[in-house]
This record gives structure tokens, C-alpha cells and sequence, in this order.
């Protein structure tokens, strides 16, 4: 049977989307050939390609000056490759937990950084709010959720320099304005597919504003120039993605997706409120919809253990918090059915009754 799986990254697919996959992996559509084995350049690759990029910028709503790149790396090659080919002098901040800080780390190499806000005040458990971005920079960075910690922005701020985004684990959650994004990139295996790829889309005027020398693999020049193909993409987390992108507009988009996680998130949310066994990490505005995170109360700390032993024996698998935060996480990503949702507070509700 499959567990419910609340796995922050890698995590759930589609189950079709995992079928579909396995299918391509013994033949892709009659071409007596597995999508592994043939070349990146042929007609049917290409065709995956293709449409992957078309269903990218369908679902959402690219505007027509942006490109769509498949890139290796992970988003921690992001950390490094925006600002080695963005940062000239200064480029600004906002500090929202371990993925920022990591971000930040690499843009230091490259030149001066400017935090506009941090929330590590409180071990991240909020957006900043009142903070201004400085004019005089060479873009504004942010991460829109927070995967380790459960906070989200859910604003598409208006940035007065390119903003730049590391939305690894809310893309497709929520409709989006890219227009207001100068970069928005990801790794794919939280919400889109399986580890291995990395989206990038990028806007066409952001290029070639830098004094230093790119290295040919690091700039984003080279992989729009060769179409994601100047060397070998990962062809088969691609196809997977690719699946993954047609589930989703089967279903309807991401506002219908957005609906489905709002439902899914509240239904959680307003059972660790009611529950007295549990509360909440993250502050109630800043609460994410992707990954929601709770501890037990202080004079119940030590059933923590208990509860994920319990949890465990009814199929539920990837619900231990970060160790930054402990407690809980669980992951309600895209292809998180409802019924999983309803068995976690079950369980919840089974435990108090236990217990409280
Ligand atoms: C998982 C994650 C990353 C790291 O992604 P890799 O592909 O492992 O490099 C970066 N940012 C966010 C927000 C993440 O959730």
C-alpha cells in the first residue's frame, strides 16, 4: 500500500505522473526506445522538451520576454550563478531562513551584500514586513517559501531593481505575477518532479551587465543560446516534470491547485490550533501552505518521539520537523491528497484522546 508521504524534498508525485514516468522509461510513445536512451537532440526528445517549455509558460502565465532553462545544479548552483552574472557592486537580501542565508553566502563572493530584513530574530518564523528595497542595487533576492521553517510570502512585491526568486517549493502552488520577477528558479523536487533538474526562467533583458568573465557552463547566456541543450540536459527528470506539468492542467491550473492547498492548509492549520496537544512554529501571517510545522506543547514535549511512532504504524512517513525547528513538518505539496491531510488529524485527534 502507499503511505501517506508528508516528505519535505525529495517528495510526492502524482501517482499517474509516476506511472506515466515508468512508462517512458520502457518505451517512449512506440518508438520502441526508452526516453533514457535516446538522444537529447532527437525529434523526440525534443518534443518533450518543447512542450515542457510551452507548459511552463501556459500554466504560468509567462510573459512572452522570458525564457524557460532546464539546468543541472540544484538551486544551490543558483546561489552562485545569479549574482555571478548579476552582481556587479550591491545586490540586496531578504534573510528568511537557511536556503536565504545559504543564498547569501554565495553572493558575497561576487560583491557587496545588502540583508534589507531578517526574521532570525525569531529562528525565522515570519516574513519581515516593513522593509524598503534599496534603489541603487543590482537586484533584490528573496526565498517565497520557506521550507525548513513554514513561513511564505505570498505577495509578488513591486521591487524598484530585477527581482530575483527561489521559489523551489511553492512553484505551481499559486497563480504568480513573473512580470514583477527578473528570476524565478528552482529546484524540482518538491513540487514539479524528481531531484536531478532545475528551472530557471529568466527575463531576456537582464544579461550581459557584468564587468567580470562568465565561465561558459555558469552563464545564462549559453543555456539560452543552446535551447537547455548546450550539453546533455537531465533528460528523464524532465520527462517527469513534463508529466507532472500535464497532470496539472488536467486539473485545472494553479488557481485550482491554490484552492485545493489553501483547503488542505487550513483544514491542518485549524486542527494544530485546536488540538492541546500541539501548536504552531510559524506566525499565523506568515503561515506556509507547503509546509506546515508544529511542535508539541512544552508539557508534552516528551510524546514527540511517541507521536512519530504512531503516526508511522498507520503509513504516514516524512512528517520529523527540521532539527532546526524539531516537532513536525508535514510536507502538503501539490500531489498531497486530502485524504492524507485527513488520516495526519486523525491521528492528531486519536493522540490527544490518549493522551491529553
Ligand atoms: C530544497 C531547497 C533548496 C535546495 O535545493 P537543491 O536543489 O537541493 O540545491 C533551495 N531553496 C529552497 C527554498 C529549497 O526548498
Amino acid at each position: 500500500m502507499k503511505k501517506h508521504n508528508f516528505s519535505a524534498g525529495p517528495s510526492i508525485l502524482a501517482r499517474e505522473v509516476i506511472e506515466n514516468t515508468a512508462k517512458a522509461v520502457l518505451e517512449l510513445n512506440d518508438i520502441g526506445l526508452s526516453v533514457m536512451e535516446i538522444s537529447h537532440r532527437s525529434k523526440d526528445f525534443q518534443a518533450v522538451m518543447d512542450e515542457t517549455v510551452a507548459l511552463f509558460k501556459e500554466l504560468l502565465d509567462i510573459p512572452e520576454n522570458y525564457h524557460v532553462l532546464f539546468l543541472g545544479g540544484g538551486a544551490s548552483l543558483q546561489f552562485c550563478m545569479v549574482p555571478y552574472n548579476l552582481l556587479n557592486k550591491k545586490a540586496a537580501y531578504l534573510e528568511t531562513g537557511t536556503w536565504a542565508k545559504k543564498a547569501i553566502k554565495e553572493a558575497k563572493f561576487f560583491g557587496e551584500v545588502d540583508v534589507v530584513a531578517s526574521s532570525s530574530d525569531k529562528n525565522f518564523n515570519y516574513i519581515p514586513k516593513d522593509f524598503q528595497i534599496p534603489a541603487d542595487t543590482d537586484y533584490f533576492h528573496i526565498t517565497t517559501n520557506n521550507t525548513i521553517f513554514g513561513t511564505e510570502i505570498f505577495e509578488d512585491y513591486d521591487s524598484p531593481v530585477p527581482m530575483i526568486a527561489d521559489m523551489s517549493s511553492d512553484i505551481f502552488s499559486r497563480p504568480v505575477d513573473v512580470s514583477k520577477y527578473g528570476i524565478i528558479y528552482g529546484g524540482a523536487q518538491k513540487n514539479l518532479g524528481p531531484a536531478g533538474v532545475t528551472f530557471v526562467i529568466i527575463r531576456d533583458d537582464l544579461l550581459g551587465k557584468v564587468d567580470r568573465q562568465i565561465p561558459t557552463m555558469l552563464n545564462y547566456q549559453t543555456h539560452i543560446d543552446g535551447g537547455s541543450m548546450f550539453n546533455t540536459p537531465p533528460c528523464l527528470p524532465i520527462y517527469t516534470c513534463l508529466e507532472t506539468l500535464r497532470w496539472l492542467k488536467k486539473l485545472g491550473g494553479v488557481k485550482i491547485m491554490q484552492k485545493m492547498n489553501l483547503e488542505k492548509a487550513q483544514l491542518l492549520y485549524d486542527e494544530i490550533e485546536r488540538n492541546k496537544l500541539f501548536v504552531g512554529t510559524a506566525e499565523k501571517d506568515s503561515r506556509s501552505i507547503m509546509n506546515i510545522c508544529f511542535v508539541m506543547k512544552d508539557e508534552y514535549k516528551d510524546l514527540e518521539a511517541d507521536f512519530l511512532k504512531f503516526t508511522a504504524e498507520k503509513g504516514m512517513s516524512g512528517l520529523k520537523g527540521h532539527r532546526s525547528v524539531g516537532g513536525f513538518r508535514a510536507s502538503t505539496y501539490n500531489a498531497l491528497p486530502k485524504e492524507s491531510v485527513q488520516a495526519l488529524i486523525d491521528a492528531m485527534k486519536e493522540f490527544e484522546k490518549l493522551h491529553a
